[in-house]
């Protein structure tokens, strides 16, 4: 279970979708979530787009692995793809916030990774909410008042990538998943194959 976080704006979106085209072993969790659908983005690929009432349901049936209210809207993380993925021996990547990583982590699972992404200054992630020119200007001022509060979790991570280029962090975090998929003790079926090595076969 590989986590990434960071203020919106820091490439973490750009930099989670390099992942997952350069990686064929590791999957996105495909969020829920209530706020409006931005342009480009396509239902079920970047998220699940629901109303309130739908999300609510899915609290009740405990269908969320977790869930947070982020920018007065829900975002959830479905549990059934997650332990299906994860089941088939395959890895996920999830594009949540600290209080989705705080939730997963209080599940004490030895599988998780969190990597916080920070933008290289202030004045660059402000560039870049504005040039990304998707949301509203009393949105993307809305998103650098939080973003301050958001960074001061990096601490609660395992990780932190400062973005000053895409292809230096994409490097970076291949090299992090690289590291954590050759962990002893993420490698399944090991002694069987040191046995075999013993043995000469
Ligand atoms: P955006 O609206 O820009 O796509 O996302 C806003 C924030 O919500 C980002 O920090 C993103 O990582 C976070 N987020 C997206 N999906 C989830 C989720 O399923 N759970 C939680 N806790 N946060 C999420």
């Amino acid at each position: 279970m590989l986590v990434l976080s960071s203020p919106s704006g820091a490439g973490k979106t750009t930099l989670s979708r390099q992942l997952l085209d350069n990686d064929a072993e590791i999957q996105l969790s495909v969020s829920c979530t209530t706020r409006a659908k931005r342009p480009g983005e396509k239902d079920g690929v970047d998220y699940r787009f629901v109303d309130t009432a739908t999300f609510r349901d899915m609290i009740d049936r405990d269908e969320f692995l977790e869930h947070a209210r982020v920018f007065n809207h829900y975002y959830g993380t479905p549990r059934a793809p997650v332990e299906a993925a994860l089941s088939q021996g395959r890895d996920v990547l999830f594009d949540i916030d600290w209080q989705g990583t705080q939730q997963l982590s209080e599940k004490g699972r030895e599988d998780l990774v969190r990597v916080f992404i920070l933008p290289p200054s202030t004045r660059d992630l402000e560039r870049r909410l504005i040039t990304r020119a998707q949301d509203a200007p009393d949105i993307v001022a809305q998103r650098m008042a939080k973003a301050a509060d958001e960074m001061s979790h990096w601490p609660e991570y395992d990780y932190v990538i400062i973005n000053r280029d895409i292809a230096t962090s994409l490097t970076q975090l291949k090299s992090i998943l690289t590291a954590e998929r050759l962990k002893r003790e993420r490698q399944y079926g090991l002694s069987d194959f040191v046995k075999a090595l013993r043995e000469g076969r």
